[in-house]
């Protein structure tokens, strides 16, 4: 099927790019996620070029892109301000492999952005690398081994938060990878979301066992689905009563609701925190933060040990650098977005209501998505799994043969950037009218 002709979604330059990919790189992709697997197969649009809401691929095709790569970018592709920032960066020096001036500037600017709970900070290069982290210091600071976190939540991939996976994995219809031992699942557990009275008894049953609780404060990875009125609050006093860390990895919140993290809109604190993606404006970054008693654990004050060849990296610190001063400087960058994702999320549910297909739509500001499914709320992972698979994918191609990217899955959000204006929100309207006609 992989190599059958273009059925018109996308054109023959993606094609021949398609078939060539499939036979050098493992399943075409170097991140699952980027694959159409769950979507009926076939060749994604091979990306050329991407400027603003939109990306243009091999065959000249445009996109409104709405997967902005999987969360990392709020601001639009190619931004002329922010490449401008990197490319001065790039003037001094690609890569010093030694301490720099930026990579003090952004943890300073962390620890007033963060809040008072980020008194210090250590850069990695990825979202993954900032969680591992952040556990095996909650394990060293406890002397504990059990790690609780939450299903269909997508932490990274490295073993201990592949047990019980989320999105990328759910994608595929893998309940977790294969590769993990034993010993690393028998210090898992994981709980369901939105569910503060089983969080509560296990904290009091096992509690004493316990070094973290690991939780997207609003999740990202099986769709977007937030926290219910309580639940965060309740867990984080049960798991203070149990003596066990908070964790929130907030790789794909922080920024993306205001130009901070959005544990202060929720009104609960963590005791670590791991951002990423935004803040990078586009390069790879990750991050951890907490008080300085638990962080200076860390080496080489402390012995929890953790590095990085790419930790720091110049061209990264001055790319967040001035994607942080954007966020704070356009002070009507975030209102915007929310108005432009409630019209967007507004349309969705009324276009829906006049094919009568089924849905429930979530959205904060600018992250919106769309659930095919009759119950009447979605707000745990098993409701994301009971929605239907066979009408996303219907939407999605059709969204894509009109010109909309969404990302190839029902677990991820859709994202609306800066760069997004009415005129796109309105062109997306009226596919969505076709594509709910084909679903319907
Ligand atoms: N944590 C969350 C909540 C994420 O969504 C992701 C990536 O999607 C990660 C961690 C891992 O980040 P990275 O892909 O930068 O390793």
């Amino acid at each position: 099927t992989e190599t059958r002709p273009s059925d018109g979604i996308v054109g023959p330059g993606s094609w021949s790019l398609h078939r060539r990919a499939i036979q050098a790189l493992v399943g075409g992709v170097n991140s699952p996620s980027r694959g159409l697997e769950a979507v009926g197969g076939g060749a994604p649009p091979y990306i050329a070029r991407a400027d603003g809401a939109y990306l243009f691929d091999v065959d000249g095709r445009a996109y409104v892109d709405y997967v902005q790569a999987f969360g990392a970018l709020i601001l639009g592709h190619a931004r002329p301000d922010l490449r401008e920032a990197v490319v001065r960066a790039l003037e001094r020096g690609v890569l010093f492999g030694a301490c720099h001036e930026m990579e003090v500037r952004l943890a300073e600017r962390l620890q007033v952005v963060m809040g008072a709970m980020c008194e210090r900070v250590r850069f990695t290069a990825s979202g993954t690398e900032a969680v591992m982290t952040a556990v095996r210091l909650a394990r060293a600071a406890t002397g504990r081994r059990l790690l609780v976190k939450f299903a269909g939540s997508y932490h990274g991939h490295f073993d201990a938060v592949l047990v019980g996976a989320g999105s990328g994995a759910s994608t595929l219809g893998l309940d977790e990878s294969a590769g993990i031992p034993d010993g690393v699942k028998a210090d898992v557990a994981t709980l369901p979301y939105n569910d503060a009275e089983t969080a509560e008894r296990f904290l009091r049953e096992r509690g004493d066992e316990v070094a973290c609780v690991l939780v997207e404060p609003i999740v990202g990875n099986f769709g977007l689905v937030e926290p219910e009125p309580g639940f965060l609050q309740r867990l984080a006093r049960a798991a203070r009563r149990a003596g066990a860390l908070v964790i929130f990895d907030e790789v794909i919140t922080a920024f993306r609701f205001g130009p901070g993290p959005v544990y202060p809109q929720l009104g609960v604190e963590p005791d670590l925190i791991t951002f990423g993606k935004i803040l990078g404006g586009g390069l790879p970054i990750g991050g951890y933060g907490g008080r300085r008693a638990i962080m200076e654990q860390v080496a080489p004050v402390g012995p929890v040990y953790q590095d990085g060849t790419w930790a720091g990296h110049p061209l990264s610190m001055a790319s967040a650098l001035a994607t942080l001063e954007i966020l704070t400087a356009e002070t009507d960058l975030y209102p915007r977005l929310g108005r432009l994702g409630q019209a967007l999320a507004q349309g969705v549910r009324d276009l829906a209501a006049r094919h009568g297909v089924p849905v429930v739509v979530h959205q904060r500001g600018g992250a919106v998505c769309a659930f095919f499914t009759r119950e009447p709320e979605v707000r745990d992972f098993g409701g994301v799994q009971r929605s239907d698979a066979r009408a996303f994918a219907t939407f999605f191609r059709s969204m894509l043969a009109r010109g909309i990217l969404l990302p190839p899955s029902p677990y991820e959000v859709w994202y609306v950037s800066a760069a997004h204006g009415e005129e796109e929100i309105d062109k997306t309207l009226q596919a969505i009218d076709r594509a709910m006609a084909d679903v319907a």
